[in-house]
C-alpha cells in the first residue's frame, strides 16, 4: 500500500494540511529535504516524512523542536 507521492501531491497536502507553502519543485524521495515557507515568512527545510508523520509543519521559530520537559 505504498502511496506514490509526487511533488504536486505534496504541494496539495501542504496546502490542505498546513499554513506553510512548499517551495521545492522536485521530489526525489523521502530522505530528501524539501523547502517550505512558513506562514511567518521564514523558510525552512524538512523531509516530507517529518513534515507529514511528525507534524513538523512550521519553521523552528513557530514550532520549536521538542525540548525535554
Ligand atoms: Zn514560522
Amino acid at each position: 500500500m505504498n502511496k506514490r507521492w509526487t511533488i504536486s501531491k505534496i504541494n496539495e497536502f501542504v496546502e490542505k494540511n498546513s499554513d506553510s507553502t512548499l517551495l521545492s519543485t522536485e521530489f526525489n524521495g523521502f530522505s530528501q529535504k524539501l523547502f517550505f515557507k512558513c506562514s511567518c515568512g521564514n523558510n525552512f527545510d524538512k523531509t516530507f516524512t517529518k513534515f507529514k508523520n511528525n507534524n513538523q509543519r512550521k519553521c523552528d521559530v513557530c514550532q520549536p523542536p521538542k525540548t525535554s520537559r
